[in-house]
């Protein structure tokens, strides 16, 4: 049995029930075996039995008090994954889905997608299985704050910086950097992601939906092709979707569907970004309210559905960008894409495809761009955020998503010279894995068993 298969099984023993950690280890080690082949180190080291292993989890309890004086709780994390290579880096989430497993399957993701980067930062990811949605701003603000009161102990500008996710924007970073502040009296880029007039960095907020197309406009570049004048759709309704269907626009391309947990939005037209913005960044609505605002929208609830389908994949595409969460798309949806003529799939959530919906673009050779490669251009802007911090400076947009740019054309160009280097030419899966993955490696093996 080969090593890596090795180092799964006994992980799968005794993780059995964090199945999205499971499937993110089983993904990154299905590719690994080649590298191992090359160079025994790794094994002899122990590597990927120490990688797989958080280095610390925090685990706290989070009370505050809603708008009617009744107590609430909710449970807090902190996963530090790895810092060989930097400090931890790596989004909040707050959602009702969030567990112990869901953050251990994002620190993982979060450390090849960091390493990929080319900057020095360690993987992290934590969060709450609070929920933001239907919560007053001040219980928003309450619950922020309990939420550092536990967390700021473990964190520091140059110990682990966390930065927004699902359920965690402007208006929760904002909280909750207030609270550090308060407790430690620092005034240090402890947080990424924070609006503009306290230390945050113009292009973070388009940086994740921005830098996906990026990704998809240099995997289609070396083949000879464009987004130009090309139909696509786009998951979600959020920070990352948002801003993919606006760069998608600057590129000529015509965004035609978006959804959220509740239903999609179908537009043969095209998405209205400056609508979708204000129903989701302003009003905080459903996507029933953008329905409402847009006569050529056409909408459907997740009720009207086929069963074991996601509609968003069902509509006719030249490209897919998968912007919501994991797993939302299955091998029937890769299926449907490829049927339609899809020749791009770029992804800005992280994990949304299954193992067998990877394998089913992989087996078709389109262009695929898996998400620790396609979506770090969010965290690789956190970084630079955190530079002009450091550095008590600010940079124009124009200067900080030129360095995004290049961040994203430098990640397909290591994740591709890589998969030609193992023989594999045009899978970005094995690519980026193996990229990412051998310079934390040989960072743990150069410090030493510690
Ligand atoms: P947001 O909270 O801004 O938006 C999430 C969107 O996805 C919403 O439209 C939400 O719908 C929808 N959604 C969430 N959960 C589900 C679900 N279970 N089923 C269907 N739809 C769902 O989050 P982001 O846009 O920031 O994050 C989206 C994805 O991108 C996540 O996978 C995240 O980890 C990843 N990512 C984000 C980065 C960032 O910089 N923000 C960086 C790299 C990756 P509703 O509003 O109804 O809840």
């Amino acid at each position: 049995m080969s090593y890596s298969q090795q180092v799964f099984d006994s992980l799968k023993a005794k993780y059995s029930y964090q199945p999205e950690y499971l499937q993110a280890v089983q993904e990154v080690l299905s590719t690994l075996q080649p590298l191992f082949d090359k160079d025994a180190k790794y094994q002899k080291n122990k590597i990927l039995e120490r990688i797989v292993e958080p280095e610390r989890i925090f685990n706290f309890r989070v009370e505050w008090v809603d708008d009617k004086g009744e107590i609430q709780v909710n449970k807090g994390y902190r996963v530090q994954f790895n810092s060989a290579i930097g400090p931890y880096k790596g989004g909040l989430r707050f959602h009702p889905t969030v567990t112990e497993g869901v953050l251990k399957f994002l620190g993982f993701e979060q450390i090849f997608k960091n390493s990929l980067t080319g900057t020095p930062i360690g993987g992290g990811k934590g969060g709450s299985d609070f929920d933001p949605k239907g919560k007053s701003d001040n219980e928003v603000m309450r619950f922020c704050q309990a939420f550092m009161v536990q967390l700021h102990r473990y964190i520091g500008g140059l110990v682990d910086v966390p930065a927004g996710d699902i359920g965690v924007g402007g208006r929760e970073i904002g909280y909750l950097y207030g609270m550090y502040k308060r407790l430690t009296t620092k005034y240090e880029g402890v947080l990424t992601g924070k609006p503009l007039n306290f230390g945050g960095s113009l292009a973070r907020t388009e940086a994740t939906g921005y830098g996906t197309v990026y990704f998809a406009q240099e995997m289609l570049k070396d083949r000879g092709e464009t987004l130009e004048g090309k139909k696509c759709a786009v998951s979600g309704a959020g920070n990352v979707a948002i801003y993919c269907c606006e760069k998608l626009y600057h590129l000529g391309a015509t965004p035609v569907t978006v959804s959220d947990s509740r239903g999609m939005i179908y537009d043969e037209t095209g998405i209205k970004v400056d609508i979708l913005k204000q129903v989701k960044e302003v009003e905080r609505a459903s996507l029933t309210r953008y329905a409402e605002l847009v006569p050529t929208a056409k909408y459907t609830p997740v009720s009207e559905y086929k069963a074991g389908r996601n509609e968003v994949w069902s509509v006719p595409c030249y490209a897919a960008f998968p912007c919501a969460t994991q797993n939302e798309v299955n091998l029937e949806d890769a299926k449907c894409l490829l049927a339609n003529g899809c020749k791009c799939v770029a992804e800005g959530a992280n994990m949304p495809s299954s193992i067998d919906a990877i394998n089913a673009f992989l087996d078709a050779k389109i262009a695929y761009g898996p998400a620790k490669a396609a979506n770090a251009g969010g965290v690789a802007t956190s970084q630079l955020e955190m530079e002009q911090n450091a550095g008590m400076t600010s940079w124009t947009f124009e200067e900080v998503d030129g360095k995004l740019f290049n961040i994203m054309k430098n990640i397909y160009l290591n994740s591709s010279e890589t998969a030609k280097e193992f023989g594999v030419e045009g899978n970005l899966v094995l690519g980026a894995n193996i990229a990412g993955f051998r310079k934390v490696a040989d960072a743990m093996i150069a410090q030493g068993v510690i």
